[in-house]
């Protein structure tokens, strides 16, 4: 198996773990976005958000949540960003799903998220597109 993650899950690769159970394991981003950059993901392979069962996406945010607020309170920040990068379109670099728990710190210059103004007619069509498929 030739996937990073895998790799650090069977202990091939050393990583900076900092919480593991039955089903998933978390440890430092070895390129953090900011101090703290926790990946959280499960032991067995799954390529992304949509590819894992929902039990274990449940799993995972039980988790992310429990973990985000030992890892801001270990480095001094009170807030963080919780994501996925699903895809290559959105930047997914390692294809074994896994939430990026990201601290955040005043005036860290970091601006995710710039938001696009839609005309109303685009913005009733898009909903109207999703509204069918909900
Ligand atoms: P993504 O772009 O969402 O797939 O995120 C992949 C993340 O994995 C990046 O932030 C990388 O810095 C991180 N990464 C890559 N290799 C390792 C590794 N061996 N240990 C820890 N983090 C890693
Ligand atoms: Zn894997």
């Amino acid at each position: 198996m030739e996937c990073i993650f895998c790799k650090i899950v069977e202990g091939d690769l050393p990583c900076y773990k900092i919480y593991e159970d039955k089903r998933l394991i978390a440890f430092l981003d070895i390129n953090p976005v900011n101090k703290g950059h926790v990946l959280v993901c499960p032991k067995d392979h799954y390529l992304n958000f949509l590819d894992t069962p929902v039990d274990l996406i449940k799993d995972l945010i039980v988790a992310a949540h429990y973990l985000a607020a030992a890892v801001t309170e270990a480095v001094g920040a009170k807030d963080f960003n919780l994501g996925i990068n699903n895809g290559k379109i959105a930047g997914q670099m390692i294809d074994h799903v896994h939430f990026h728990i990201i601290p955040r710190f005043t005036n860290d210059n970091l601006h995710p998220w710039p938001g696009k103004t839609l005309a109303d007619d685009e913005m009733k069509r898009i909903m109207g597109n999703i509204k069918k498929l909900v």
